[in-house]
């Protein structure tokens, strides 16, 4: 589908996209580089995918490149990831010295053309070795909660950022002592995405058929990449306790990443906790596969993001703006997400998450009401049109380093 800005009119409100266009005025002249380190899987990739068009129809010259890595340098940035979460991981010589080669690879073979460089996430961070060089705005966008990082894996990284002019981090908590300027940008959600749209009834019947789901009973259902800190296991055993009380099905879906090799070994175990009960459904899905994960969140009760750390965790967003209670992992952007009570619950153990479980399933009408202000909630805060805006705005605040206030019009 071609997107279009005005698509947004009604869904966004006719005065968001005046003040694209206003602020697009101020920085058409710029052309804008995202480097990320995978085209799909994951949350970057989502919002890139759906970002860029909508850049390019407001006449911003945006791209997409994705480095180059081998499995050994996503082994590598993997145990970044994790350890950047706060998680414990060894981190070697020579993992470092992995790093430090396809850096050097990727600044040999990447041509770095944007007049602003948006660099996402830890993998490509050492591209910022080009700037003294070719000069350019950088800024580098962290999707990750990095509120308690390994020292190891910061003390190495943050010399290539302090480099950049401005970081860019999902919430405050994430904010960093860095002799730059950060600025806060809530990532979002597309609204007129196939992983978001509105869906007949009938296809999302066809959907629940597939996968032999009963749309009789409630659903509960987690999509997510398979990886420990989504706390898949965690979804499992809330699922199993809150069954005690409540008949329902368990969905656990997801894909992998091309820079995520952990997936494999995480879905094995998954498959093996959900074993002897046919009431649990693990699917592995392909990329790509957004109107059936559409579906199968149109056709949930509840939905899960029991996640042990998490950036800001798209899947909250999406299953919100289709109405559902989330019960969410009490971590990262979940929290701005989910309004404890509100549009969900914020839990800490499966024990809290089975309890608001069955706690909604045996008040149904709370549960709609929930999903009703978690629609309100994304509306407000979480669309596309929003985020766009924040990056065109950074981008002016690029051009303007130093600047308090710089005038629009
Ligand atoms: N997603 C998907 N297929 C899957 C699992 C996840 O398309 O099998 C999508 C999901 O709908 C969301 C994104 O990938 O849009 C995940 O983003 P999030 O911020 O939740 O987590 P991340 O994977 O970036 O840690």
């Amino acid at each position: 589908m071609t997107v279009h800005l005005d698509n947004y009119r009604e869904i966004a409100g006719a005065e968001v996209l005046d003040e694209l266009h206003i602020v697009a005025d101020r920085v058409r002249h710029l052309s804008l580089q995202n480097i990320n380190s995978t085209p799909v899987g994951g949350g970057v990739a989502e919002i890139l995918t759906r970002m860029i068009p909508l850049l390019k129809d407001l006449g911003i010259n945006a791209s997409w490149d994705v480095i180059k890595g081998d499995e050994a340098f996503f082994n590598v940035t993997k145990a970044f990831h994790n350890a950047l979460h706060g998680a414990k991981e060894t981190i070697t010589d020579e993992m470092l010295d992995c790093f430090r080669e396809n850096t050097e690879m990727n600044l040999r073979d990447m041509d770095l053309h944007g007049d602003v460089m948006f660099i996402h996430d830890p993998q490509p961070a050492g591209l910022i070795a080009r700037r003294r060089e070719i000069g350019k705005k950088w800024a580098w966008r962290c999707h990750i909660d990095v509120s308690t990082p390994d020292p190891r894996v910061w003390n190495f990284l943050r010399p290539m950022v302090e480099q950049y002019d401005a970081s860019l981090f999902s919430m405050p908590d994430f904010a960093q002592r860095l002799p730059i300027p950060q600025f806060m940008v809530w990532p979002s959600i597309d609204p007129l995405a196939d992983k978001n749209r509105e869906l007949e009834p009938e296809f999302i019947r066809t959907v629940l058929e597939k996968y032999e789901i009963d749309p009789k009973r409630p659903l509960l259902t987690q999509i997510s990449r398979f990886d420990r800190l989504k706390d898949p296991l965690g979804v499992i055993a809330a699922y199993r306790l809150a069954k005690k009380k409540h008949d329902c099905q368990l969905v656990i879906a997801g894909g992998g990443a091309p820079d995520d090799p952990e997936g494999a070994e995480v879905l094995r175990e998954v498959h093996e906790a959900a074993e002897g009960d046919p009431d649990i459904k693990v699917l592995l899905l392909p990329p790509f596969s957004d109107l059936e994960i559409n579906a199968l969140v149109r056709g949930s009760t509840i939905v899960f993001q029991k996640s042990l750390k998490e950036g800001f965790g798209l899947t909250v967003s999406e299953a919100l703006w289709k109405r559902k209670p989330v019960i969410g992992g009490a971590v990262g952007g979940i929290r701005v997400q989910v309004i404890n009570g509100v549009t969900g619950f914020l839990v800490h153990s499966p024990e809290g998450a089975a309890s608001r479980a069955a706690q909604i399933l045996a008040d149904p009408e709370f549960g709609r009401q929930m999903g009703e202000n978690g629609h309100q909630h994304v509306k407000q805060n979480f669309l596309l049109t929003r985020h766009v805006k924040d990056y065109l705005l950074v981008m002016l605040a690029l051009e303007h380093p130093g600047a308090d206030i710089v005038d629009l019009v």
